[in-house]
């Protein structure tokens, strides 16, 4: 008696979690008449009493469809119903009888006005179109994979880079004919579940940021070249003494002169900053799946001559030594991510005493490399951020004086050196054009000057190639 007790409260309670779970499926559900097509369709076979069942289309054939991005689109049966989608597929609505096919906005333009291809904005669009297309692994018209048997289609439409869709031919078998994919049609549904949707929206972002990465470069036709898949060198075409931006589209890292450089994600990709050091033999690099190729250069000679009270100076090399430390440290800490959006600026305007790269003898004896510009302006001359930045470190050191070190991300940072008087304060956030400090002769100098220069790294790079423009910028058309 017990037992046949027992069973009747699990019965019961089967019962009672039964009704709730209809209850919920009710309202979660979408209402009548926006069934998904796949369900509606292979439900179809196995009837259930609910009323969305009822004013389901009959089992037909899909003539065509087309996808209008990744929430709309449509599909029409053989009958001439038209479903539609504004939820990448998740529901589909019959469409009233005053519906309209959308006019074509990203095929070939011919249903286009005349002339608007060629606003910048359509040939951005444009271009991303084409970025997504670059990683899309099937092509419309060829069969596709469906549970582990190839499918005949008779349409397939690639959405985006990872999303598409495909229309099985008839005498497939499939109950529902409209696949999807969101993996570049490695693996196709023959339903939009949770799991697919949410890689639609994973998707939408990653357009998003196509958008904003395409932006970067100088032109839509530009960042077409250099968001393929695989690598891109910005440049690829150097030399000793400048920086390269390196773009993968997957993570990584990277092999360069004894240093490993990880790329990091920003945007649609992954970059880093590779240094030329000065002193590199000209010749072609493997860089990823690209070759670099460093160009010969020649580097002036400058003899400078200086006090014995200054060039006892650089015997000190504890106190020297001493500040590279503390340097290094500071450019330890950079952010991971590009802190500037807009072109770099020279930070004052003045006479060029010294270029980048000169070969220099302090009273005969050869001595470093000059690897930065010496911009000779009065004392009292205020400096400007090169472009946005955190202050890295402001600080009085032995040889370069009152210095600043602005970091721009991704291991990227400007160096001011010799100033007079120092107005920023290390962690401070600088926007381009802002006043940090002015110009001195502090530390080893012989006169008012702005010693100034970038470092990918820490390697000191030519700051010429910044000006007026940006890493991003320095992709060229091919000539
Ligand atoms: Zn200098």
């Amino acid at each position: 008696m017990k037992k046949w007790l027992g069973l009747g409260v699990a019965l019961v309670l089967v019962l009672i979690l039964g009704a709730a779970w209809l209850l919920y499926d009710q309202r979660n559900s979408p209402p009548p008449n926006t069934e998904p097509a796949a369900r509606a369709l292979s439900e179809g076979v196995e009837p259930q009493p609910s009323a969305a069942q009822e004013e389901a289309p009959p089992m037909q054939n899909i003539a065509e469809f087309r996808m209008l991005d990744l929430d709309a689109g449509w599909f029409r049966y053989a009958d001439g119903s038209v479903m539609l989608t504004e939820d990448g597929g998740v529901h589909w609505q019959q469409a009233g009888s005053d519906w309209v096919e959308p006019v074509d906005e990203e095929g070939t333009g011919e249903k286009k006005a005349e002339g608007a291809a060629d606003q910048p904005a359509d040939q951005l669009e444009q271009s991303i179109r084409a970025i997504e297309a670059a990683y899309i692994a099937f092509s419309p018209g060829e069969a596709v994979d469906y549970k582990g048997q190839r499918i005949a289609v008779k349409q397939a439409q690639p959405v985006s880079g990872q999303v598409g869709w495909a229309l099985a031919a008839e005498g497939s078998g499939l109950v529902m004919s409209l696949l999807v994919t969101v993996d570049g049609g490695r693996t196709w549904h023959d339903e939009v579940t949770a799991d697919v949707r949410a890689a639609m929206e994973e998707e939408k972002a990653q357009r998003e940021r196509r958008a904003e990465e395409a932006a970067l470069y100088g032109s839509p036709q530009l960042a077409l070249q250099a968001m393929k898949p695989g690598w891109t060198l910005l440049p690829d075409r150097t030399y000793p003494g400048d920086a390269v931006l390196v773009r993968s589209s997957e993570p990584g890292e990277l092999e360069w002169q004894e240093q490993t450089y990880k790329l990091q994600p920003h945007k649609a990709d992954y970059f880093t900053y590779l240094p030329i050091p000065r002193a590199l033999e000209p010749g072609t690099y493997e860089i990823g799946d690209r070759q670099l190729i460093v160009e010969e250069k020649e580097f002036k000679t400058q003899y400078l001559k200086v006090s014995e009270q200054m060039e006892s100076m650089r015997r000190n090399t504890e106190r020297i030594q001493a500040d590279q430390e503390k340097v290094k440290a500071a450019r330890e800490n950079s952010a991971s991510t590009f802190l500037f959006d807009s072109e770099f600026v020279a930070p004052l305007k003045g006479r060029l005493s010294t270029p980048f790269g000169y070969t220099r003898y302090v009273n005969g004896k050869l001595s470093n490399s000059h690897m930065a510009i010496d911009l000779a302006v009065p004392e009292g001359t205020p400096i400007k951020a090169t472009n946005d930045g955190v202050v890295a470190l402001a600080d009085e050191l032995y040889l370069s004086g009152n210095t600043i070190y602005l970091d721009h991300g991704l291991g990227l940072f400007s160096q001011y050196a010799h100033l007079s008087k120092l107005q920023v304060a290390d962690g401070d956030t600088v926007k381009k054009g802002d006043i940090i400090g002015l110009v001195g002769s502090t530390g080893f100098s012989t006169g008012p000057h702005l010693h100034f220069t970038f470092w990918a790294h820490d390697v000191p790079v030519n700051p010429d190639v910044f000006f007026e423009t940006t890493p991003f910028q320095w992709l060229k058309a091919p000539q």
